[in-house]
């Protein structure tokens, strides 16, 4: 019931990244496109208390591990519940990932509808986030 997440194979080492780039991450290697299953394991996590204006307070985001083999910074509705090994149902919209705890997914689904049309400024917290979050010291290996 989770959509397909798009997203790019890389045709020499196999390296799965969304959302779908032209050319590997590692070196300069055609990828193909794929849809991987929406569903993943929680890597790291955090709540924003002073999140940009527009948005409610706290913000939560989650970098999720794919089955299909890309990681993810996705935005949530919450973190309750949530913790590393977490399983995660993710869903694009509009370019920005939501994660939702397997079992919340329709109350996920009300949250996004308000988050509508700032994607953009969601994903540009996603990414600080991401960075805060990788210096932290997760490390991970990609
Ligand atoms: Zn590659």
């Amino acid at each position: 019931m989770t959509e397909a997440i798009p997203a790019s194979r890389c045709l020499r080492c196999g390296r799965v990244v969304a959302p779908p780039v032209p050319f590997c991450p590692d070196h300069p290697a055609p990828m193909e496109p794929v849809s991987i299953d929406g569903y993943g394991d929680v890597v790291s996590f955090t709540t924003l208390h002073s999140p940009p204006e527009g948005f409610r307070s706290p913000l939560h985001l989650a970098l999720v591990a794919l089955d299909g083999g890309a990681r993810l910074f996705c935005h949530g509705a919450g973190t309750r519940g949530i913790r590393v090994g977490s399983r995660v149902a993710v869903e694009a919209v509009d370019q920005v990932y939501y994660f939702s705890h397997l079992g919340l997914l329709d109350r996920a689904r009300l949250f996004w509808h308000r988050a509508g049309d700032r994607g953009e400024t969601v994903a540009a917290i996603v990414k600080s986030a991401a960075k805060r979050i990788w210096r932290r010291g997760d490390g991970g290996g990609t």
